[in-house]
């Protein structure tokens, strides 16, 4: 469904954010992408869509393909209506706005009134509680249920492909425990999902398959439980020795 062939992408002449990745995302998939502090990791969720920081940063090499079209020159807007929609690091949720703009201003994105109403259906029963607070300001929420907010506004396009940039940041661990329950079902109801994550324990549990980036190059990649039994990935990743 996703597919990244040889991608580079700089930001400014010296920085090489992102060297030479390969990565495939499946249909009915959840990829895992693990790695440290720089490693390349938000990068190359910007990378695919498309929102680059206009002036430094660039695809300097390589393509991105989503559902047999090159996404890798298409404007952001673009880039949702085909179907691929980000929930950015730290949420960013409009926390001025209530709850119910916040998940109609997600709507904007839809194909059609249809999609619309199908998905505001569907985060009903995935996020309960975003239609008790529909009332309340975003930035009224806690952390956990403004994470869910953020996810539920990017499901209000009907994407076919989530990417997710460490939703479980600053997080307690119930509620990290939730938010993965959340992603297997939104996996399952047919959205395959790429999640950018530092704790490598939840996304390997979440995940499919799983790639590990290192200083911007693909370090290991293969199915999520192959890699939570490495020694690297335990190792490094998981606290073992
Ligand atoms: P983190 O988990 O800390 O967010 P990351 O794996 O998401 O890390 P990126 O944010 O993608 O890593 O950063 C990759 C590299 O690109 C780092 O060396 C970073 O300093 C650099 N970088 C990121 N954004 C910019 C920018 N706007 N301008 C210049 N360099 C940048």
């Amino acid at each position: 469904m996703l597919s990244a062939r040889g991608l580079s992408v700089r930001y400014g002449r010296s920085v090489h954010a992102l060297s030479d990745v390969d990565l495939e995302v499946e249909a009915d998939g959840v990829l895992a992408v693990l790695g440290g502090n720089g490693a390349g990791k938000s990068t190359l969720l910007r990378a695919v869509s498309g929102t680059l920081p206009l002036h430094r940063g660039a695809v300097s090499a390589g393509e991105i393909v989503f559902d047999g079209n090159r996404i890798d020159k298409l404007d952001p807007a673009l880039i949702v209506r085909a179907g691929v929609v980000a929930v950015p690091e730290g949420r960013q949720v409009f926390a001025r706005m209530t709850v119910e703009e916040n998940l109609r201003a997600g709507g904007l994105g839809a194909r059609s009134a249809e999609v619309r109403t199908a998905a505001r259906e569907r985060i009903r029963t995935l996020f309960p509680v975003l239609d008790e607070r529909s009332g309340q300001r975003a930035g009224l929420l806690s952390g956990g249920e403004q994470q869910m907010l953020a996810i539920g506004r990017a499901l209000m396009s009907g994407p076919k492909l989530l990417l997710l940039d460490e939703p479980s940041l600053g997080l307690a661990p119930q509620m990290v425990g939730r938010i993965a329950r959340i992603i297997r079902e939104i996996h399952s109801q047919g959205t395959a999902v790429v999640l950018v994550e530092q704790n490598a324990t939840m996304a390997l549990q979440v995940a499919d398959h799983a790639v590990v980036l290192e200083v911007g190059r693909v370090a290991l990649s293969g199915p999520a439980a192959e890699l939570a039994a490495s020694d690297d990935v335990q190792r490094l990743y998981l606290g073992g020795h």
